[in-house]
């Protein structure tokens, strides 16, 4: 049985050395340059790779392909392991053949990291033993081989779940659906919610659906499905039915044990974060995890680093990155939960981006509008006409040095772009280290 893995970074390396470990008769192909931390561990488990290119001879033999998240079914490669019939699975799949622990999943267009983030920081406080995977971590793959736990909190991509069929999460979070990643689904928002619908599948009686109710596309998918699983909707109002939810400043869970707490000393702050915070309540409390230990730790989550962080104050401005916002919903959840008068910084590549859900938010809270990006014609086409002064920046020195001299004291400056940073940056992690340098050097 020949097992081949297309990309070699933390997933498919991952699955490579289970591959291997499991008899396998295994081979690594990737594209572009393989990291040096990943060439190590494949040559320390003597599995051959090969990278800058594709040999076809050693992939269309494969019995079965272990694709990375990050290669698009419309790579040519894929294309042709396609049209040979062998079948395509991702790493979070071949990981979960060869483990009966906990599987808790999380998937969302937005919160994802957070959300996950904070359920593993209450599993730990509990003393489970835990692992955290999926986009955050180290892949599942190499902990069911190398380190295994018996829980396991995995942040799952529409992309990840794309070549999932048998997994089963035994509790399936699923925060919201909006338009994200649309140049990955041939523009169709469809394509785009079946893949996160996906975390759904294989659950049965004995595992639980923890979801936002007043989501509109996750109600009308669930409208169409069969679900045998425990349905644990949260909502920030209180309604019948309901798990979790938030009502007179209150924090309530209700089922399987009551557990109810201040929303004043919940760590993290904003309405987004209230269905994080619900999310991750909720499962903790499903999963036996005491009232207290869930109290101390959603009280002392220190928050992600790029999530709406909070960075430093000068001259009265109070500086935000929230680099991680590149798509137009997490940009409406930042705005919305700003105090002051803000300056906005919004740009980069955009993904089919319709800005039309933060125009009246712009509006109402915002002083001045920075872009920065390699091209900017769409921010203005969009923006300009709304009469607020607007700057236009092409490096993170002139944005923030804008940002510094339209903002006045008592504002805030948000860095929350709505788009991808590959145009100026290495990533959104470098986008944010970029602008938290400079603003702290003002
Ligand atoms: P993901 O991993 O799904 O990208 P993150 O937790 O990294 O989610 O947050 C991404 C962006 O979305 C951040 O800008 C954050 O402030 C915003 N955000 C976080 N939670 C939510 C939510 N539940 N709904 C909408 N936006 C959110």
């Amino acid at each position: 049985m020949r097992i081949v893995i297309l990309g070699a970074a933390e997933s498919g390396a991952g699955a490579a050395v289970l591959a291997q470990k499991q008899g396998f008769d295994t081979f690594v192909s990737d594209m572009g340059k393989i990291k040096p931390r990943y060439k190590e561990m494949l040559d320390a488990h003597n599995i051959p790779w090969e990278e800058g290119h594709h040999t076809e001879q050693l992939i269309l033999n494969a019995n079965e392909i272990i694709k990375s998240p990050g290669i698009p079914d419309t790579a040519p490669m894929v294309q042709k392991v396609k049209a040979a019939g062998i079948p395509i699975i991702s790493e979070i799949e071949f990981a979960g053949r060869y483990t009966t622990s906990k599987m808790i999943c999380i998937t969302g267009s937005n919160g994802k990291t957070t959300t996950t983030s904070l359920i593993y920081h209450i599993f730990k406080n509990a003393g489970y033993d835990v692992g955290l995977a999926g986009n955050i971590g180290n892949s599942l793959a190499l902990q069911v081989a190398e380190d295994p736990h018996e829980y396991y909190v995995i942040e799952l991509s529409s992309f990840q779940l794309d070549n999932m069929y048998d997994f089963r999460a035994n509790i399936a979070v699923l925060l919201n659906i909006t338009p994200d990643h649309l140049d990955r689904y041939q523009g169709s928002m469809q394509l785009y919610t079946d893949a996160k619908m996906r975390i759904l599948q294989n659950q049965t009686a004995d595992d639980a659906f923890v979801y936002w109710n007043e989501d509109p596309i996750i109600k009308k998918e669930l409208a169409k499905y069969h679900i045998e699983s425990r349905m644990c909707p949260f909502s920030i109002v209180k309604k019948e039915g309901m798990i979790g939810y938030i009502a007179d400043g209150e924090y309530h869970i209700e089922r399987p044990t009551p557990f109810n707490m201040e929303q004043e000393e919940l760590s993290l702050t904003g309405k987004h974060n209230m269905y994080n915070t619900l999310a991750a309540g909720i499962t903790a409390d499903i999963s036996g995890i005491s009232n207290d230990v869930i109290r101390t730790s959603l009280s002392d989550f220190e928050g992600v680093e790029h999530r709406l962080e909070r960075v430093c104050k000068v001259h009265g401005v109070q500086y935000i990155n929230d680099s991680k916002a590149t798509n137009v919903d997490a940009c409406w959840y930042a705005l919305e939960s700003m105090t002051t008068p803000t300056v906005l910084i919004l740009g980069g590549l955009d993904k089919g981006n319709d800005y039309t859900a933060i125009r009246d938010l712009v509006k109402e809270k915002c002083r001045a509008l920075v872009f920065l990006g390699v091209d900017n014609r769409k921010l203005h086409d969009f923006f300009d006409s709304m009469g607020l002064p607007t700057v236009e920046t092409h490096s993170m020195p002139e944005c923030v040095k804008a940002c510094s001299e339209l903002a006045q004291e008592g504002d805030t400056v948000l860095l929350s772009p709505c788009c991808a940073s590959f145009d100026l940056f290495k990533n959104m992690e470098d986008r944010g280290e970029q602008f938290k340098a400079l603003a702290r050097a003002l």
